[in-house]
């Protein structure tokens, strides 16, 4: 890609309608790409690993009004950690981690966002709750009142055709207006956390309201 960091980012911003949050997902990239990304406009940043977000959080600690969301699978012994770091977690994939946060966020006198992450099909490679799992464990869930549960975040399997990733998506809608009609107390939830480099118009289209764009944004990762 020929492109500044900063002419992809405003490109990616102006398509954007206003109610869709970017989030540049900067896991593997250097601090002085997002210092750019920051220049450019960005406030949220996301991250997939808490070792190497940390020390990138702490070297940016003197860029002013920074969100930073955690995306990849949280460990529990993690959760401490996440909590004094991020502010979103998007990546919530058990009752159980859930009830460990809830637990450590009162300890650390913190109120996370928090999405509820769900598998629409089956996918090996992911964490993340089946939409019979997260529908028995609502109840359980909305006991958890120091995490402010706000949405759900999911991601398509890998090889899907757009057909299929809309289906995912809209069933993801779905799910969310499913939830809010159970009247639940502390679980109030209007965010979908959705969308990719690859498929991120696609999640636009079904009521995406975050979309985590990496790629796109700071071109192709190096493993
Ligand atoms: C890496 C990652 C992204 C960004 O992926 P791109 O295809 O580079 O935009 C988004 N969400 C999660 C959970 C990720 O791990």
């Amino acid at each position: 890609m020929s492109s500044s960091i900063a002419e992809r980012i405003r490109k990616v911003q102006d398509s954007l309608p206003e109610s869709v949050k970017l989030i540049a997902v900067s896991k593997k990239v250097s601090v002085a790409a997002m210092r750019e990304a920051y220049d450019a406009g960005v406030r949220d940043f996301g991250e997939s690993r808490i070792q190497e977000a940390a020390s990138k959080i702490d070297a940016l600690q003197d860029l002013s009004g920074i969100t930073w969301h955690f995306i990849g699978h949280l460990q529990s012994n993690k959760a401490k950690q996440a909590l004094s770091y991020f502010q979103w977690i998007h990546s919530v994939d058990s009752l159980k981690l859930a009830q460990r946060l809830n637990l450590l966020a009162q300890e650390l006198a913190v109120d996370p966002f928090i999405c509820l992450q769900v598998k629409i099909l089956p996918d090996p490679d992911k964490s993340g709750w089946t939409i019979q799992q997260l529908l028995d464990d609502l109840t359980e869930l909305d006991r958890c009142k120091n995490l402010q549960i706000q949405g759900l975040m999911t991601i398509p399997p890998l090889g899907l055709d757009s057909s299929e990733i809309l289906q995912v998506f809209n069933r993801t809608q779905q799910l969310m207006a499913e939830i809010g009609d159970r009247n639940l107390s502390n679980i109030k939830i209007n965010q979908l956390s959705m969308g990719m480099s690859g498929d991120y118009q696609l999640a636009i289209e079904c009521g995406a309201t975050m979309i985590r764009l990496g790629t796109i944004l700071f071109g192709e990762r190096s493993v």
